[in-house]
């Protein structure tokens, strides 16, 4: 039985899809339980509270510290609007909703905001711009607030090119007919522009083409260099606790609410229609490649390993346009993401942006990048370009500065602070990579996990040593008396390290789990950055209500699952395969896929899978022989290859018992594996997430 759960596509509708390990419903009694804060009565959680007189504090302290005065991103937000969407609800094609811009309607009154940073509310409301925007008038246009990121049509000779197309076929669709309604003249797409490999700029692709117009010629592709691999392979090999770990940091099962989800810093929030994928017909190889484009000169300049593995700017001279990709944001963006990813090199990303600066900026007159609004005018995109250039290279100089002092990886963000000056500039604010979890990335990069003292190199697991430190600390009652004091006080993160030893050592507590809730909500109320805020108010979720159970949105992206190549799934099969399980077995398969030419070994020792390609073992125990085309669906799930040499699509040589065997030595991956200790209300382990629900939508920002 295969479930097919698409997590990152789940958004608007999660609250119905979900059902919850514990009642999201007011329990009698359960305002006597509580501590600290009295209830929020237009909280989303019965256990839920409101934001204490702590948190005010820092809510205050940054309405003073932060220069609300400066409004200009405001004025080029407003810029240029043409009209909104008339309907806030994007239908999914499936049947739900890709897209529901009303969720966010609670932004544009006047509260209560008592439990969002000022800072972060202030970024929310940046991304309310659900609507059609001109950037230079006739030629280049944006849509902006239809997913995550926005859409960018430029004018060619013969119709538009398109630059990144959302992350869903249904909101792309909706974009270009609003697009059409008012400015697009009824002109085609005449080509279209991945500026990376990140899913949010290439998912909605099956909005406004289809296979026929790339193959075809017609509609040229254009990507830069590595775009296709990348796109696939950051997400395949951890992608199980990838997609679980997104609940965190995106807080994908929390609801719309002043009290829960409020904006991803890039955008709104990913949307939740159908992600396809069609590959690039023209790759930008050089670091910087100049041609024409329906028509039109463009400079392609490659910024590889910066935002993203695959990444490009491009500068339209004759519409003086600087196209930044994702390279440029209101925001700082991640250096690590709290998903889980390779760490970023942000010397390399300012470096690039420098380039930028240096090559393009005296004769640009507007910039425009993936996610947030235009800047015009030369001297305020060189301000911008200098000050996310600066907050680049000072986090990857002054990190290792002080690491190079001996400040260690579990001490550099209460160390490393953004130099002052660009504390006070917008663009740098944390929305999304926050200084605190990026300082940590950049000794991650360098220096790994080890803080260099033994203590830490290879420590007991969590719940091993926590019952002694529950023991020394006089047993639950204690710690919770102590841990109420410091959360009375205010001193949360203190309180959370006592209790979550406490939670350790005792997963049934779950006085223990509310108390640590509480302290983890006012903990993530404080955040300007919403990745920490989703952390903190996801696992306050989960230690109240356990883990989410039920089925999402079926979403499936056979796109790509095609794309993937066949080397990267048998890595991929190396992962599932349970050591123990293969024991002392060994065998060798030749794998040969003629339609594509490539040919494999796979070879079973030790407990551990191999493959080879360019190879065949001629003492293999069973060889197999199938057109790629064809292994696709198994690859996916759709098919399996027993089923596929009854339908006579896989020549047969040796003893296909082997691949039985195979099967049998593989795991499985549950995607709702439990986090915090005792929220797993789960009946039964998913025995059959396909390698489509592992690989999920490839969204990683
Ligand atoms: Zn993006």
């Amino acid at each position: 039985m295969t479930t097919r759960r698409q997590f990152i596509g789940a958004l608007p509708a999660t609250g119905a899809a979900f059902a919850f390990g514990g009642a999201l419903v007011a329990e009698p009694g359960a305002a006597q339980a509580q501590t600290g804060p009295a209830l929020q009565p237009g909280h989303f959680h019965p256990k839920g509270k409101v934001p204490s007189d702590y948190t005010q504090a820092v809510y205050e302290a940054a309405t003073k510290d932060l220069p609300f005065d400066d409004t200009r991103d405001f004025d080029e937000f407003n810029k240029g609007f043409i009209a909104r969407r008339s309907d806030p609800v994007i239908p999914s094609d499936t049947g739900g909703v890709a897209w529901d811009d009303s969720q966010w309607a609670f932004l544009d009154g006047d509260g209560p905001f008592d439990a969002i940073h000022p800072s972060l509310l202030r970024i929310a409301k940046l991304n309310r711009n659900f609507g059609l925007y001109e950037v230079v008038p006739g030629t280049v246009y944006q849509v902006r607030g239809f997913d995550l990121a926005q859409t960018t049509f430029v004018r060619g000779k013969s119709g538009w090119i398109v630059f990144d197309v959302l992350v869903s076929a249904e909101t792309m669709r909706a974009a270009w007919e609003l697009f059409q309604e008012h400015r697009g003249e009824g002109l085609p797409v005449s080509a279209v522009v991945y500026s990376h490999n990140h899913g949010d700029h290439w998912g909605g692709i099956r909005g406004i083409l289809t296979d026929e117009d790339a193959t075809s010629g017609r509609v040229p592709v254009i990507a830069p260099v590595g775009f296709m691999e990348n796109a696939i392979s950051e997400n395949v090999f951890a992608g199980n606790a990838m997609n679980r770990r997104l609940f965190y940091q995106y807080g994908i099962l929390l609801p719309t609410s002043p009290y829960g989800y409020v904006t991803q810093g890039l955008g709104p929030r990913v949307s939740a229609g159908s992600t396809g994928l069609i590959a690039p017909t023209r790759l930008v190889t050089g670091a910087i490649e100049e041609f024409e484009v329906d028509g039109i000169p463009m400079v392609f300049q490659n910024t590889p390993n910066t935002e993203a593995p695959s990444e490009m700017n491009t500068w339209i001279p004759g519409y003086k346009t600087l196209w930044m990709a994702e390279n440029i944001n209101a925001t700082l963006h991640n250096i690590y993401t709290l998903r889980g990813a390779p760490v970023r090199d942000p010397l390399r990303w300012s470096k690039y942006i420098n380039e930028a600066l240096y090559r393009f900026s005296d004769e640009a007159e507007v910039m425009i990048a993936s996610h947030h609004w235009p800047r015009w005018g030369k001297e305020r995109i060189k301000d911008v370009l200098r000050g996310q250039r600066d907050i680049y290279a000072n986090m990857n100089n002054q990190v290792l500065h002080f690491a190079n002092q001996g400040v260690t990886i579990n001490q550099i963000h209460n160390v490393y602070e953004v130099p002052p000056g660009l504390q006070q500039m917008w663009y740098a604010r944390g929305y999304h990579g926050s200084p605190q979890h990026n300082a940590r990335g950049v000794i991650q990069r360098f220096l790994g996990f080890w803080d260099c003292n033994p203590a830490t190199l290879i420590p007991l697991s969590p719940a091993d040593s926590a019952p002694l430190y529950v023991e020394m600390m006089g047993g639950a009652a204690a710690i919770m008396a102590r841990a109420r004091t410091l959360h009375d006080e205010g001193s949360y993160l203190l309180a959370t390290e006592i209790l979550n030893k406490l939670v350790q050592a005792e997963p049934g507590n779950q006085d223990a789990k509310d108390m640590l809730a509480d302290a983890f909500e006012q903990i993530g109320y404080q955040q300007e950055n919403p990745g920490l805020r989703n952390s903190f108010l996801s696992g306050a979720f989960e230690l109240r209500s356990g883990i989410p159970i039920g089925d999402t949105a079926d979403t499936s992206s056979p796109d790509v699952i095609r794309s993937m190549t066949t080397e990267q799934w048998l890595n991929f099969l190396g992962i599932k395969l349970d050591s123990r399980k293969a024991g002392k077995a060994a065998f060798k398969i030749n794998l040969v896929t003629p339609d594509n030419g490539e040919s494999f070994v796979i070879e079973l020792a030790h407990g551990t899978l191999t493959n080879i390609q360019g190879h065949t073992a001629p003492d293999a125990q069973l060889s197999l022989t199938v057109n790629r085309s064809d292994l696709s669906n198994v690859m996916s799930g759709a098919d399996t290859f027993e089923a596929m040499v009854g339908a006579g699509k896989v020549t047969v040589e040796g003893d296909l018992s082997v691949l039985g065997q195979l099967a049998g030595m593989m795991g499985s991956f549950d995607p709702l594996f439990e986090i915090m200790p005792g929220t797993k209300a789960r009946a039964e382990a998913d025995e059959g997430a396909s390698l489509e629900a592992v690989v999920g939508k490839a969204v990683a920002e």
